[in-house]
């Protein structure tokens, strides 16, 4: 009877440590009071086994770190540049990541962050002189991917500023506007914008520029209007491309917001990168002065150079866009239980991100050789368009899969992935849209030319 009483006492204890919706289950496959009754005329010693053996089994799974470099492409930077990239990633996570939600919601910029963004020294990366470091491309490419694996927006002012804005300059400007412009805007004391694109002409800006610019005894009158231009409701000044009326050739220029005749008014309701201030600009009998005219810009020739150099940037935001989505997805997946289970238990579920994994992979490893080829100065047209349209198109694919994942919460702010569908849209559109950047391909592959 004693022994009896004591084996219960231990079962008890026993099954205490099991999960009830276990126990519910086994239930419905063992008879759990012959169990029971089996149990009670077990030995002391066969009793501390099997306990030893549930004990064992019933120890918490170790949850594998969450981690979208898979091939572990970081690790190859040299260390000086990985400790850079670690740096920005710990400022995206520290210092973005709280408070991108409420600036997105809000649609506006929090300009508190552009001193703190200065102190990573990470501006005008890759140039040399002018203050600037000096870094490879692909260091660069690692760091718009750890921007937008946080925060789309935050990634795409930061592109617009450091890439085509001071891009602009470094190969456009003279050798004083480089010196008056690029230790600046490398410090964020002073933010630049792009505008190239008008209400009426995207994809064909090549050809179809209608903003105009005509030489007059000092100086240039600029005429017309430009779209989307990000950072300009805010910025010092905007690179602005024209066509001159007397040889129709694009010309650009250094525009101030002092310029008279230079209007930019927010663009308001976008659904994407909401954070991102784009504007409506207006150029009406702006005069500007022939020491702002880009003196190394004489064509659109020159303007594609500057589109060159940062369109590798956007297929790396786009691996960053899917790379946090990923990453959000893998996590949810581990806290959601549905079924008494974790959802990543799941077959369907694994499968879903195992195909998000290979895809997100695959993205990061172009990328990479892209950059590389870059730095090697081998870099085409066509080596950075293929690399936006397939990067963009897995993105799209990739935030897509891991908001199915959070199921209903995927649509609120709160879990940030929604945030991260959105996003993608408007890097999906921006620096070349998919159909343009395939003609720039198929040219390539080709020879015949099919944009018209
Ligand atoms: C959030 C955001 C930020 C931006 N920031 C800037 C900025 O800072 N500075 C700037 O200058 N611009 C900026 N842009 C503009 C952006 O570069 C353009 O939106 C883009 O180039 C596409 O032009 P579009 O929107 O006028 O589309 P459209 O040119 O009107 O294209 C509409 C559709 O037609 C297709 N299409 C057009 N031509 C062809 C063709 N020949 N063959 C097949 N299909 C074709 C396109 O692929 C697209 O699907 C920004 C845009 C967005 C959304």
């Amino acid at each position: 009877m004693k022994t009896l009483f004591k084996n219960l006492v231990g079962l008890r204890q026993l099954l205490k440590t099991i999960d009830l919706d276990q126990i519910s289950k086994l239930s419905q496959k063992v008879d759990l009071s012959k169990m029971v009754g089996l149990v009670s005329q077990m030995s002391e010693e066969d009793l501390s086994k099997m306990m030893g053996m549930l004990k064992g089994g019933s120890k918490p799974k170790v949850i594998p770190a969450v981690n979208g470099d898979f091939y572990e492409l970081g690790k190859t930077l040299p260390s000086h540049e990985r400790e850079i990239q670690l740096r920005v990633r710990e400022f995206m996570e520290r210092e973005i990541k709280p408070i991108a939600n409420h600036y997105w919601n809000r649609a506006e910029f929090p300009m508190q962050i552009i001193p703190r963004m200065a102190e990573l020294d990470i501006a005008g990366l890759t140039y040399k002189g002018y203050g600037c470091p000096g870094h490879s491309f692909l260091l660069e490419g690692f760091i718009a991917m750890e921007m937008a694996r946080i925060d789309t927006s935050i990634s795409t002012f930061f592109g617009v500023q450091s890439g085509l804005a001071m891009g602009s300059i470094y190969l456009c400007g003279s050798e004083e506007q480089k010196k008056e412009w690029l230790p600046q805007m490398q410090k964020l004391e002073k933010i630049g914008a792009f505008g190239l694109t008008e209400p009426e002409v995207g994809s064909g800006v090549a050809g179809g520029l209608t903003t105009t610019c005509k030489r007059t005894g000092e100086g240039w009158i600029l005429n017309g209007q430009k779209k989307w231009i990000g950072n300009a409701t805010f910025s010092d000044m905007t690179i602005i491309w024209a066509r001159d009326l007397d040889d129709q050739q694009v010309k650009g220029f250094i525009v101030r917001k002092e310029n008279s005749g230079f209007k930019a008014e927010k663009m308001e309701d976008k659904m994407a990168l909401r954070t991102v201030q784009n504007a409506l600009i207006t150029l009406t009998h702006c005069e500007i002065p022939e020491a702002d005219r880009l003196q190394e810009a004489h064509s659109f020739k020159d303007t594609a150079k500057v589109l060159r150099m940062t369109r590798a940037g956007v297929a790396w935001q786009a691996v960053g866009c899917a790379r946090g989505a990923y990453e959000l997805a893998l996590a949810y997946t581990n806290e959601r239980k549905q079924f008494g289970r974790q959802i990543a238990s799941f077959q369907l579920v694994q499968d879903l991100l195992v195909t998000m994994l290979g895809d997100l992979t695959a993205m990061q490893t172009m990328v990479f050789r892209l950059s590389q080829m870059q730095d090697q100065g081998e870099l085409n047209d066509e080596h950075a368009s293929l690399a936006k349209v397939f990067c963009t198109q897995r993105m799209r694919s990739i935030v897509d899969q891991a908001r199915e994942l959070f199921g209903g919460n995927g649509i609120l702010l709160e879990h940030d992935i929604a945030r991260f569908v959105a996003d993608a849209e408007a890097v999906y559109s921006y620096e070349g849209t998919k159909e343009i950047n395939s003609l720039i391909v198929g040219r390539a592959i080709t020879g015949h030319s099919a944009f018209v």
